[in-house]
């Protein structure tokens, strides 16, 4: 998970400026509604340690696009700015040593209820540290994922993120680092940040974005890994009761990546976790440049061309 890091750079109002400078106005939607929309993207060193690899960032851009047209929020850039944006940060931030995740938000800065709505790009990066993640205990939790009608799970917007924040507080209570959020039919959504997978049988298992999830890209790479590894995936929607008969669970998100759950409520899974060991271990090999993988496009920030 994210430290509490306060990186000297961020990008604001077309520009990289320091740290102390991005504010925003207490006036704007964007602190008035917590109107904005965002992404969380990872970029890896390569194997080479010479360039560093941004993980999936047009699919990144257009989910980012989805969820402002959702929130009939423009978006004031087009792609390349967008990739020339993150990977100018990235450039002035990144340490060997280190990966780094960025977050690109768009804040509502000018207009109010949808009228003269004008929006900023702002992106902050923060380094991560080099390995997989840990094995962690989850809860289900007794908030509830909202509804398509209610505040629909596709747009990825901060005010989705409240819910969430209760589930977390909730689940620190009860020893749980995350928690898994049901939906109005009393079935798995998703996690707080990442999205839930199962083994049964043999297969892959992920609910389907109707069933209140977020569309997620680390999904889609799941899925792809799967397929060329001859494992079955399958998106259905998933009982409760399924998740504590699981041969495995992981949650799978782009700062999650793919992480082992160890116990989930009262119920402790196998040790042995061989479908999404592989499934996990071959992401790696994937995002690191070891060995590429069609499913997973890396956007490459040059390590000679300073920006600054
Ligand atoms: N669900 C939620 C609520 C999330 O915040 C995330 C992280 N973006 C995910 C799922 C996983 O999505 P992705 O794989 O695209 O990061």
């Amino acid at each position: 998970m994210v430290q509490l890091q306060k990186p000297k750079w961020v990008y604001m109002g077309g520009k990289i400026r320091s740290w102390d400078e991005a504010v925003l106005h207490i006036s704007t939607e964007a602190v008035t509604r917590g109107l904005n929309v965002f992404e969380g993207l990872k970029g890896y060193w390569q194997e080479d340690n010479t360039t560093f690899g941004i993980v999936a960032m047009p699919r990144h851009f257009a989910r980012l696009q989805r969820s402002a047209r959702l929130l009939h929020i423009p978006c004031p850039v087009d792609y390349d700015e967008f990739e020339q944006a993150c990977h100018g940060l990235i450039r002035s931030l990144y340490q060997e040593s280190r990966d780094m995740w960025i977050r690109a938000t768009l804040y509502v800065v000018e207009g109010n209820w949808g009228e003269g709505t004008v929006a900023d790009l702002v992106l902050t990066a923060y380094h991560q540290d080099k390995v997989p993640p840990a094995p962690i205990d989850v809860g289900v939790s007794t908030w509830q994922r909202a509804t398509d009608v209610t505040l629909p799970p596709r747009i990825k917007t901060s005010p989705n993120y409240q819910v969430a924040r209760l589930a977390r507080i909730e689940g620190r209570g009860r020893g749980c680092s995350e928690m898994i959020l049901l939906n109005q039919w009393g079935r798995v959504a998703e996690a707080t940040g990442a999205c839930v997978l199962m083994v049964r049988d043999g297969k892959v298992v992920t609910p389907p974005p109707s069933e209140g999830r977020l569309e997620s890209i680390t999904v889609e790479i799941v899925a792809d890994i799967c397929r060329s590894l001859g494992i079955e995936f399958v998106e259905r929607p998933v009982d409760r009761t399924e998740l504590y008969l699981a041969d495995e669970i992981r949650l799978a998100g782009t700062l999650a990546e793919i992480v082992p759950v160890r116990r989930i409520d009262e119920f402790v899974l196998p040790k042995e976790s061989p479908i999404l060991s592989a499934v996990s271990a071959r992401f790696w090999r994937a995002v690191r440049g070891t060995e590429p993988h069609p499913g997973v496009d890396l956007s490459m920030v040059a390590r000679n061309q300073s920006s600054q």
